[in-house]
């Protein structure tokens, strides 16, 4: 599938908001948002002020999310298709499985710095889902399922590194990770206060179902 490789930055520039798609530099001095004043949009125009329609910003508000979870159009739709069948509220649902995604949980258990490494490991097996080897990053995970790094991983630079760090420090409390055994859990499914995103889903909703 094609990944979008350009600079990271230049998308929250378009966005005018941090999408911390860069780990430890999103927290840095070198992040452009860093200074006084916010950056502007790129491109010739980008810092002319324009009017936006309510589609736009249902659109921006779209991109915003593809951006963060960094999935594509198509499958982005299909998240959205399969929240509209599910029960409950469309929107809540959607945000739910963008959550569930594995590599967003590899970066929510703290074992990448962002969504892009957390893909990365996943996608060169570094990583078992309850005892089998997953190398797809959009893989559903389900309440109780146990991720760890593999027996044969856990000699690599990347995760040793991993160790010394700080002894547990997942992002958000409805999943848990073992620095010491690199072994983390999915407590529970995330719930929309859960989720700590800057998204309106419903502007998503109401485009998607016009
Ligand atoms: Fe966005 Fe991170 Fe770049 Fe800041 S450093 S603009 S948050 S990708």
């Amino acid at each position: 599938m094609a990944r979008y490789r350009e600079a990271k930055c230049k998308l929250c520039r378009r966005e005018g908001e941090k999408l911390f798609l860069k780990g430890d530099r999103c927290y840095s001095e070198k992040c452009p948002f860093a200074g006084k004043q916010a950056p502007v949009a790129p491109g010739q125009h980008g810092a002319a002020r324009k009017k936006v329609s309510e589609y736009g910003l249902q659109l921006r508000e779209k991109q915003k999310t593809k951006r963060i979870y960094g999935v594509q159009e198509g499958q982005f739709r299909k998240y959205y298709e399969m929240a509209d069948r599910m029960k409950g509220v469309t929107g809540e649902n959607m945000l739910s499985l963008l959550e569930r995604r594995l590599d967003n949980v590899v970066y929510r258990m703290g074992i990448a710095a962002s969504r892009t490494l957390a893909r990365q490991l996943v996608s060169h097996a570094h990583l078992s889902v309850n005892g089998k080897t997953v190398t797809i990053p959009s893989y559903i995970v389900k309440a109780g399922d146990v991720i760890v790094v593999k027996e044969n991983r856990k000699g690599n630079k990347y995760f040793t590194a991993l160790k010394e760090t700080k002894a547990n420090n997942a992002l958000v409390k409805w999943v848990e990770f073992d620095r010491e055994k690199l072994e983390g859990k999915v407590l529970a499914l995330p719930a929309r206060e859960d989720i700590d995103s800057q998204i309106a889903e419903h502007m998503i909703v109401e485009l998607y179902s016009k």
